[in-house]
């Protein structure tokens, strides 16, 4: 049985949930048996929010190393291969518009089109509200895509992991997950209190034996895995996902977030890079987010799963309908995608240049696969945040990835390659990076780090 680290998101979410609800439980007792008086416990202070704190002090130590803050940052136009920041031009590699189809005229003439005939708002749920010919189009659009009877698309891409695996599983069932698995999928499980478990990173001999020794205690099992990991950037092999989880009579969920117009020659994901018939998997997830430049997520499988979902998932019937110039929008990529394959075959040669070329100047790419997603491994927080800062300052925008999102000691860069990419681009900004890390390992050998205790409490 593998158990999640004891220091993991989830983990520490669960204990600051046990806390927050023992504190209320004897906050209860205590007006039980005492008369209600004036409290100063703090109750009511957000400051005393578990993490609160902790954020505060690291901010306070970027401070004090003059380090600014990476995250947050204000992009003055559309941020795709390049974008514009503080009014300075930056080859950009944060952003996941993998394909560069945010800003393709096709796309935005349908999100406008869409505008002017529906508004902008679907003001209300799918089910109170009705339908509009764009969502049913694009569901059918990517039921078509992935070989299967059916599609339907949600407002979010992590309200439709949490809404769906929290809704998919019970108490009396099992949810198996990679242990790297996207944040949405880890709350999805919690939310639907079914037991879990997760297997180490793409280690499918793990995730085989783990079934072998518990599936027989529950009804159903669902595993979940990434079709492209998001941090790392590999994937897994599913013919024997398949495999297994046939003989063991279990629900598989790939998530394309990072795989649909990544994998397979002309990137219909997962699925297409093996050879296997969409309809081997039971449930398809992905995000409208990425490379189909919108927003939203969706699931794509058998009518029945569909139609449980749209009458069981509160993700979807509690929740307003996609903006029709959204659906529109996805509708119009995915059809880009389609019309010009061109694009995936860019994207691919890209990604695989970058792997090479990393590699090559001897960068650690962790388990990265030669994808869109490609991590250059910095191991702690520190030095890849200086990396980052330092190429922000030549001209990339490269951000930091660091604990909790991944584990401390594996701190790492993240580049998104994009199709719109030129391998020149991609050359100078790993030639920066090579010796902006010499730079970080030499500024660490030196840095007197501030004493933590002096900051703690400076809210
Ligand atoms: N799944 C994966 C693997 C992700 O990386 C993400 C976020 N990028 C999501 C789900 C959530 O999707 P969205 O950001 O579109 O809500």
């Amino acid at each position: 049985m593998t158990q999640k680290p004891k220091d993991s998101f989830a983990e520490r979410s669960r204990q600051s949930l046990m806390r927050r609800a023992n504190a209320a439980r004897l906050a209860l007792a205590a007006r039980a048996v005492r008369p209600a008086a004036p409290r100063a416990t703090g109750a009511t202070d957000f400051l005393t929010l578990p993490g609160y704190g902790d954020v505060r002090v690291y901010q306070r130590i970027a401070d004090l190393l003059g380090i600014s803050n990476p995250f947050f940052r204000l992009h003055e136009g559309r941020a795709s291969a390049e974008t514009q920041i503080g009014g300075r031009a930056l080859v950009n590699f944060s952003s996941y518009d993998y394909l560069g189809l945010n800003g393709h005229p096709a796309v935005a003439a349908a999100a406008k089109a869409a505008i002017d005939r529906y508004g902008i708002s679907s003001s209300a749920s799918r089910c109170v509200g009705g339908e509009r010919p764009v969502h049913l189009r694009l569901e059918r659009a990517i039921a078509d895509h992935y070989g299967v009877e059916s599609a339907v698309a949600f407002v979010s891409g992590y309200a439709t992991n949490v809404g769906v695996i929290g809704q998919l599983v019970g108490p009396k069932d099992l949810v198996v997950l990679d242990s790297v698995i996207h944040n949405s999928a880890v709350i999805g499980g919690v939310l639907s209190t079914a037991n879990r478990r997760s297997f180490p990173h793409n280690d499918l001999d793990a995730l085989d034996e783990l079934l072998r020794q518990h599936r027989g205690k529950f009804e159903r099992a669902l595993i979940v895995v990434e079709g492209v990991y998001s941090m790392d950037g590999d994937y897994p092999d599913l013919p024997r996902l398949i495999e297994i989880k046939r003989r063991h009579e279990a629900w598989l969920m790939v998530d394309e977030a990072h795989a649909l117009g990544v994998l397979g020659k002309t990137g219909h994901g997962l699925a297409e890079h093996f050879g296997v018939e969409g309809s081997a998997v039971d449930i398809w997830m992905g995000t409208l987010s990425k490379t189909l430049a919108a927003c939203g997520g969706y699931i794509a499988g058998s009518e029945e799963l569909v139609y449980y979902l749209k009458n069981f998932v509160g993700a979807f019937v509690y929740s307003v309908a996609m903006p029709p110039s959204i659906a529109a929008a996805a509708e119009a990529a995915l059809a880009c995608m389609h019309q010009e394959p061109e694009r995936v075959e860019r994207l691919q040669s890209n990604a695989a240049f970058f792997l090479r070329a990393a590699r090559a100047r001897g960068l650690d790419t962790g388990s990265a696969a030669g994808t869109a997603v490609s991590p250059i491994i910095a191991g702690d927080s520190l030095p890849a945040v200086f990396v980052s800062e330092a190429l922000f300052r030549r001209g990339f925008n490269v951000l930091p990835i660091i604990y909790p999102a991944v584990p401390a000691k594996a701190a790492r860069l993240r580049f998104f390659v994009s199709a719109m990419h030129s391998e020149s681009d991609i050359e100078r900004a790993l030639d920066a990076t090579v010796e902006e890390m010499a730079a970080a390992i030499e500024r660490m050998s030196t840095l007197r780090l501030p004493d933590i205790s002096a900051l703690q409490g400076t809210g």
